[in-house]
């Protein structure tokens, strides 16, 4: 019997318009059933955000107390760690080892916005008028639709939600189709954690009957979106009707660039972290190496001989250090760009096939690029563990093929040269430079890119700030009567 979830609509959990069966992507079959949303939950979705938003069981609510719920909900995360782990494994097929410790760390992110509740303050304005008061006011922006695609989704959802119900916003979470489990579940501690109803609604469906009615909805003020470049152009396209904020966070094709000074093993070690880990779907996937030629050959022996040792399996086995892709659809993708690829010049240097196993499994890939114009494997997001091998000779050649992609996401640099670290970061197009370590975040550090990998950031205070909008109130202190109504003073 496989389990099944709910939508969570305006504080009540309701079966959907119908239902789809989510698979597991370690046996192919599927595993659990999921709720649907189509228009008419949508609405009521959006309805149930707007009611609350002035309802006073939220507004009324004080800035302390928005915090002290958020506190609970990170309470609540970090005990339903552990189940909401193996319900995130079951449904995207990621390791085990990785959702458990990432979805424990999702507490911290509402732990730092609880704090931020009570300090998103207003201003007071010294304007160039006599007899007049003027401050500014913080209020929150209003509806907000969160749309998440199905990789990291906890951790991506808080980095929305933390933030709008900090800033008193109320929202709908759209839970992607491919793998909506731990959403939903995830709803289920919105609730204990006694949000009043309508405040934070969660929904899953397809992207033209639930995606798009979201996202268009006149009702909605902001869209915070993470997911892929074309499913952003749609989001914008929808927003032209609500005239919407809109933030994305979008993909990446990000350079893990190798300077000959470095510690080869600590960097061939960050290198597996950057494109294997999840197996490599990874917005932020140092996918591109850039590595110094003159330790290009003992850099690869290292780094292949570790990628061979890597130990697939399945991904609820904590021994299991990489899992299948979540689709096959991705799967397929994959092997295509690999194959043409290949037909354009580049070279296996180990894996670049799918694995003769049951489920969604394709091997750690090692491409080597090195005089190939531009092949299919530099240019495209692949979102899967395939890495990318090209050379350069000087400073500027590695800042050049860092920066000759149309993402701007991430990138990786790898040098004990201090002096070199900072003059190559600062030329570095993307929106985050890891030097000497990778893919390590922090609620307190912003994060997004530049470029196709999107505009806005999530993470720190100046988030909290983009759920926020602003009131000016002039006050005029004078008891003399106003004179001249013709002029404007
Ligand atoms: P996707 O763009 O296909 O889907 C993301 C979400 O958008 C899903 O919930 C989907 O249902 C919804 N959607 C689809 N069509 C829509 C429409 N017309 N209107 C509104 N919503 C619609 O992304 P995916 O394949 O699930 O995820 C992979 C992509 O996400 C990759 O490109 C990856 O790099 C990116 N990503 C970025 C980050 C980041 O923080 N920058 C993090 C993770 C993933």
């Amino acid at each position: 019997m496989s389990q099944s979830f709910q939508l969570y609509i305006d504080g009540q959990f309701e079966p959907g318009a119908a239902s789809f069966g989510s698979v597991n992507p370690a046996t192919g079959r599927v595993w659990a059933q999921m709720p649907e949303a189509r228009t008419q939950e949508v609405n009521r979705a959006v309805d149930a955000a707007d009611r609350a938003l002035d309802a006073p069981a939220w507004k009324g609510l004080t800035a302390s107390a928005r915090g002290k719920l958020l506190y609970k909900l990170a309470d609540l995360v970090e005990k339903a760690a552990p189940r909401l782990a193996e319900i995130e494994t079951s449904d995207t097929g990621k390791i085990i080892r990785e959702t458990s410790s990432q979805i424990a760390y999702v507490a911290e992110y509402y732990r730092y916005y609880a704090g931020i509740a009570d300090k998103l303050e207003g201003s007071h304005i010294p304007v160039d008028k006599q007899d007049m008061q003027v401050w500014l006011e913080r209020e929150p922006v209003g509806v907000v639709a969160a749309i998440v695609p199905w990789n990291s989704q906890l951790f991506l959802s808080a980095v929305k939600v933390g933030p709008a119900l900090a800033a008193g916003c109320t929202v709908v979470l759209k839970a992607s189709e491919e793998a909506p489990g731990p959403l939903l579940e995830f709803a289920k501690l919105i609730h204990e954690a006694g949000f009043p109803p309508g405040v934070v609604n969660v929904i899953t469906g397809f992207g033209p009957e639930c995606g798009a009615v979201l996202s268009s909805h006149p009702k909605v003020s902001k869209v915070a979106f993470t997911g892929g470049p074309e499913t952003a152009r749609h989001i914008v396209a929808n927003t032209a009707n609500n005239l919407a904020k809109v933030s994305l966070e979008l993909g990446g094709k990000s350079p893990f660039i190798v300077f000959a000074d470095t510690d080869i093993e600590s960097a061939v070690n960050a290198q597996v972290a950057a494109i294997f880990a999840a197996s490599g779907q990874s917005c932020v996937a140092g996918s591109r190496l850039l590595i110094e030629a003159s330790v290009k050959d003992r850099f690869l022996s290292m780094l292949i001989e570790r990628v061979e040792r890597i130990r697939v399996g399945a991904p609820n086995d904590v021994a299991t250090e990489f899992g299948p892709l979540c689709t096959e659809r991705q799967l397929r993708n994959i092997e295509a760009i690999v194959e043409k690829s290949l037909k354009q010049g580049a070279k296996v240097l180990t894996g670049a096939k799918a694995l003769d196993r049951e489920g969604f499994y394709y091997a750690p890939t090692i491409l080597d690029c090195t005089g190939v114009d531009r092949p299919d494997c530099i240019t495209k997001e692949l979102f899967g563990p395939v890495l990318s091998v090209d050379t350069f000779a000087s400073e500027q050649e590695a800042i050049d093929k860092a920066n000759s992609t149309v993402f701007g996401l991430a990138a990786g640099i790898f040098t004990t040269n201090l002096t070199r670290a900072h003059r190559v970061s600062k030329r570095i197009k993307s929106g985050i430079v890891w030097i000497n370590t990778y893919r390590v975040v922090s609620p307190l550090a912003p994060f997004g890119g530049f470029g196709l990998s999107g505009h806005g950031r999530e993470g720190g205070l100046s988030a909290a700030l983009e759920y926020t909008t602003t009131r000016t109130v002039w006050l005029r202190t004078s008891d003399e009567p106003i004179s001249d109504p013709f002029v404007m003073r």
